[in-house]
């Protein structure tokens, strides 16, 4: 019989998480104070984050331990399963292995909560009574809608505009598990009633609603934390969790990845994948080729420079040395909200500098194009986000068909599309451009 679902028992969740941090070959260099342009201390985080979090962010223990209640709401859903695309192989008639390690089955059909529970976690811990956060497409802010709900803590949602238009249904979901959801720009805070003064039509970013969201956190008086869903490398860590699951999985297989393929938006699936495997590299493991897929129409790590930048539009975030193509980007409105984010996760830039991951830029029509092929051969109608690692590891299944290698390829499947269907009614209609 041939294995198509290669599935861990509970007891087999990992119980740590991998910080790549202390393994980076030229280190990291520090974020700096968005006032005095200094190397920011744990103190300066104080107000925007719970202490555990601030703690994580600043690590250099390789190995963290994941806190009991944490790893209780893990069980949930994971181990989440890596799935070979054997039928998919079949009708690309490629000689190359497919796996696709599927972390749509959470809650919120994402990989975003993996982040979310500990980052809820740790507020409460602290005595926080609401978090304040941005989102684009919906995944982050209905993710960390349901760990708030799982931990009895208020969310207070900024949604860009143009997705809260788009996407009426993740701001439903974000309202059943309790959440507040606001447009962005709003007329709540200083740098969203600037933005509308300016342009009372903007349809928003995501760099603008992180400053919305900051700004409501530190209006609050102690009472709200912010929280973020990728860059930090908090969040990156937190995200290992997929690919130490995809290790195990893959032995199980008897195989090994050649080729490691993620969508980056801010980079942290890609890099909650790619990085346990990078950590076998660095241990004298077998060299993996790690492909982040980003949009061409946000094309921070293949385009953007490597330089010091806020976080968000207003400047209100540290800077951080990242893969930017400016604060004040404004990418058009793709449906890959998820990937409309000026910047990079330093971690992912850090590694893009030292040639140990490569990047390639994708157009929208052809990741949907991809997106359908997967799902007529696979069942599962991909997030317009996962679609870009779908596009890409297709081209590189197809290059084996050309080539005859018989290479293992591994790509992160990091949400369903199940809400985002508006976006497929419009490329069959033929509405989207690249
Ligand atoms: C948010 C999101 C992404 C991009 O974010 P990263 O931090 O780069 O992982 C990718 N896929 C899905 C389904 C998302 O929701």
């Amino acid at each position: 019989m041939t294995t198509t679902k290669f599935v861990l028992p509970e007891s087999d969740i990992p119980t740590t998480w991998y910080n790549v941090v202390p393994d980076l070959p030229k280190g990291l260099p520090p974020m700096l104070h968005p006032g005095t342009r200094e190397p920011i201390t744990e103190a300066d985080l104080a107000p925007l984050f719970a202490s555990g979090l601030i703690a994580q962010e600043f690590s250099t223990e390789r190995d963290v331990e994941i806190p009991g209640p944490v790893l209780d709401i893990y069980r949930q859903w994971r181990p989440s399963p890596l799935i070979r695309a054997r039928r998919l192989e079949r009708d690309l008639g490629t000689p190359a292995r497919i796996y696709f390690k599927y972390e749509g089955v959470s809650p919120a059909g994402s990989h975003k909560p993996n982040t979310a529970v500990p980052q809820a976690y740790y507020s409460k811990l602290d005595g926080v009574r609401r978090l304040t956060t941005e989102t684009g497409a919906g995944q982050w802010g209905s993710s960390l809608s349901m760990a708030c709900a799982y931990f009895d803590l208020e969310c207070d949602v900024f949604m860009v505009r143009v997705s809260y238009d788009q996407k009426p249904y993740r701001r439903g979901l974000m309202e059943t598990f309790g959440a507040t959801v606001t447009a962005s720009p709003s007329d709540r805070t200083e740098a969203g009633r600037a933005v509308l003064a300016a342009d009372p039509d903007s349809t928003g970013s995501l760099g603008l609603a992180i400053s919305e969201a900051v700004e409501a956190a530190m209006q609050s008086g102690g009472s709200a934390r912010y929280a973020l869903g990728s860059v930090l490398n908090l969040v990156l860590m937190h995200q290992t969790i997929i690919g130490q699951e995809a290790l195990l999985q893959l032995e199980l297989a008897g195989d090994y990845p050649d080729v490691v393929v993620g969508a980056a938006g801010g980079g942290s699936n890609f890099a909650g994948l790619a990085l346990p495997f990078l950590r076998r590299q660095f241990e004298g493991g077998p060299t993996v080729r790690f492909l982040a897929a980003e949009p061409s129409s946000c094309p921070s790590l293949t385009q953007g420079s490597y330089d010091y930048d806020f976080g968000d539009t207003a400047g209100l975030t540290p800077l951080a040395k990242m893969h930017t193509l400016g604060h004040d980007f404004r990418p058009p409105a793709i449906h890959a909200g998820g990937l409309r984010y000026h910047g990079m996760a330093p971690i992912v830039s850090a590694l893009r500098e030292v040639d140990l991951i490569e990047a390639r830029a994708v157009p929208q029509t052809a990741c949907f194009e991809a997106g359908v092929r997967f799902a007529r051969s696979e069942g599962i109608v991909p997030a317009p986000e996962s679609s870009h690692a779908v596009r890409v590891a297709i081209d590189e299944a197809l290059r084996c068909r050309e080539t005859g290698e018989e290479k293992a390829i591994l790509f992160s499947l990091s949400g369903h599309g199940h809400f985002d269907m508006q976006a497929y009614i419009d490329y069959f209609a033929g509405k989207l451009t690249d």
